[in-house]
């Protein structure tokens, strides 16, 4: 048990070796905190680092990667590690946190121990946080937190005080990329680009793995592409269509959530089954969420490839395989006019943050890119 073997996902995180070899000495001796606070900048690999610690923690081995344990928290089925992210545009729910205190008091269903992922630790503001305090400094035996924040002067200092921070190192695009490209065997291009498209590497490499979330990022760029010469009977239509390939993957989700509801229905109370459901229901909307968010980042990366061929930095671009749309919307467009188009995307990104319809969220921003981009 002093080694993990290469196969987990510890030992793979090779864009952060001080972590990855803090963590796995700490789960080699048994002397892991039950409280951890990772800090460092999006796309740094924290959420990352939070499942292979998961993983490590569960399994027999430290992190095999191969048995029942591993591949459920690597599959994120694993009924004893649960993500907590901010419910609301402003942070917290009361409500998820009671949730999260609840199950806290419950014990394991399938492992030994039980690990808390809290997402953006820092939208963890005084009520919500509060309630949290007490446990965190006294969790029940077995239990692990593992906090994510990007700093820790946005966050309560009575959070920080009670965790072990582990400090992450900021990844450059190109470092994040490589190990993509280490991890896939894919052509550094292709990962460059799903890194700016998905955010981290094990996202990125989550994104590689899926052709549903693949063709929604080209059908999106489609749609952008199409935009100059559309009329609004189109961009709606189009609209709509996105929102289907958003939605594709889903039905993955949910396919797995019905498999481990039906696994775990014996085991569970009626009570910890609704919860159950509850967070499944919770899950969905989460994973639509992202799902537009790549979607809004897929355009973003198209549009800044625009920018730089009407600037005249090759260098820079990121989508080659779209090379193609980015010359015919060069053609028509002007710098002003993408720098607009930026701006609508950045304003879609703020409505699916205040829960606005994602397909009207679409439908305002491809009017906007639109006008925009030709508008001149
Ligand atoms: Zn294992």
């Amino acid at each position: 048990m002093s080694t993990s073997p290469r196969s987990g996902l510890l030992a793979q995180l090779d864009t952060q070796p001080r972590v990855r070899d803090f963590l796995a000495r700490a789960v080699a001796t048994g002397r892991t905190s039950h409280a951890y606070l990772f800090v460092g900048a999006p796309g740094s690999g924290k959420l990352d680092a939070a499942w292979a610690l998961a993983q490590a923690l569960l399994c027999d081995e430290g992190g095999c990667g191969a048995c029942d344990a591993c591949v459920r928290v690597a599959r994120h089925t694993h009924p004893d590690v649960h993500l907590f992210q901010p419910e609301s545009a402003t942070g917290y729910l009361i409500a998820q946190v009671r949730d999260l205190l609840e199950d806290v008091a419950l014990a394991p269903i399938r492992g030994a121990r039980k690990v808390y992922i809290i997402d953006r630790a820092e939208q963890l503001r005084s009520n919500s946080a509060n309630a949290l305090l007490k446990t965190l400094e006294e969790p029940p035996a077995h239990t692990t937190f593992i906090l994510l924040g990007t700093s820790t002067d946005v966050m309560l200092s009575t959070i920080v005080s009670r965790c072990q921070c582990v400090p992450f190192r900021m990844l450059s695009t190109d470092e994040s990329a490589e190990a993509v490209a280490h991890a896939t065997g894919l052509a550094l291009a292709r990962c460059r680009m799903a890194v700016a498209v998905a955010g981290s590497p094990a996202r990125a490499i989550e994104f590689l793995k899926s052709a549903e979330r693949q063709e929604a990022r080209r059908q999106m760029l489609r749609a952008v592409d199409a935009l100059p010469h559309a009329d609004e009977a189109d961009i709606l239509l189009s609209a709509k269509d996105l929102m289907g390939a958003i939605r594709a993957p889903l039905a993955d989700v949910k396919s797995t959530q019905q498999a481990v509801l039906e696994r775990d229905a014996d085991y569970l109370s009626r009570g910890a089954l609704k919860q159950l459901e509850e967070r499944n229901k919770r899950e969905l909307t989460a994973r639509e969420r992202s799902g537009i968010m790549e979607a809004l980042a897929s355009v973003r990366v198209l549009l800044r490839d625009v920018l730089m061929s009407l600037e005249g930095v090759a260098d820079g671009v990121v989508d080659e395989d779209a090379a193609d749309i980015v010359a015919r919307l060069a053609a028509v467009t002007t710098t002003s006019g993408v720098v607009c188009a930026l701006d609508a995307v950045s304003d879609a990104e703020r409505r699916i943050a205040r829960n606005i319809t994602p397909q009207l969220t679409i439908e305002v921003m491809l009017f906007d890119i639109r006008k925009a981009l030709v508008c001149l």
